[in-house]
């Protein structure tokens, strides 16, 4: 894995989220993405090598909602960046993980991603992604 590409924060509320993260990362938002087949709004910032993800849901009955309303606001998962998605699944397969999603599917920013159930890493929800080529 080369990086900690980015760590996703579930948070209510993009008006008052927003210029909160911007106040104490002291940069700006520098993108906002819907993702449809996630059902979340994404507000991205810089930080050196890697980003902020804050994720809102576009539905009360998303992920995102429904992961507020059991664990409240907060950090959500952690991203890796990695050259090989598919070689990454089948390694982590190979390690007796369970994937989220069978096959890799297009996420927020250009990316190929895939997750690891939570229940076998320690509660923590990791993505793995892959810069898409254009
Ligand atoms: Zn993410």
């Amino acid at each position: 894995m080369k990086r900690i590409e980015h760590i996703g924060i579930a948070v209510k509320n993009f008006n008052t989220s927003v210029p909160l993260f911007e106040k104490i990362l002291n940069t700006s938002c520098y993108k906002f993405e819907k993702v449809d087949s996630e059902m979340v709004n994404t507000a991205f910032f810089k930080v050196g090598e890697s980003k902020i993800e804050l994720l809102q849901s576009m539905d009360e009955n998303g992920v995102i909602a429904k992961f507020i309303e059991k664990r409240g606001e907060g950090l959500h998962h952690i991203a890796f960046e990695v050259d090989d998605i598919y070689a990454e699944m089948k390694r982590l397969v190979s390690e007796g993980f369970t994937l989220l999603n069978k096959e890799p599917k297009m996420g927020a920013d250009n990316k190929l991603v895939f997750f690891l159930h939570p229940k076998e890493t320690n509660g923590v929800l990791i993505e793995l992604c892959e810069e898409v080529k254009k």
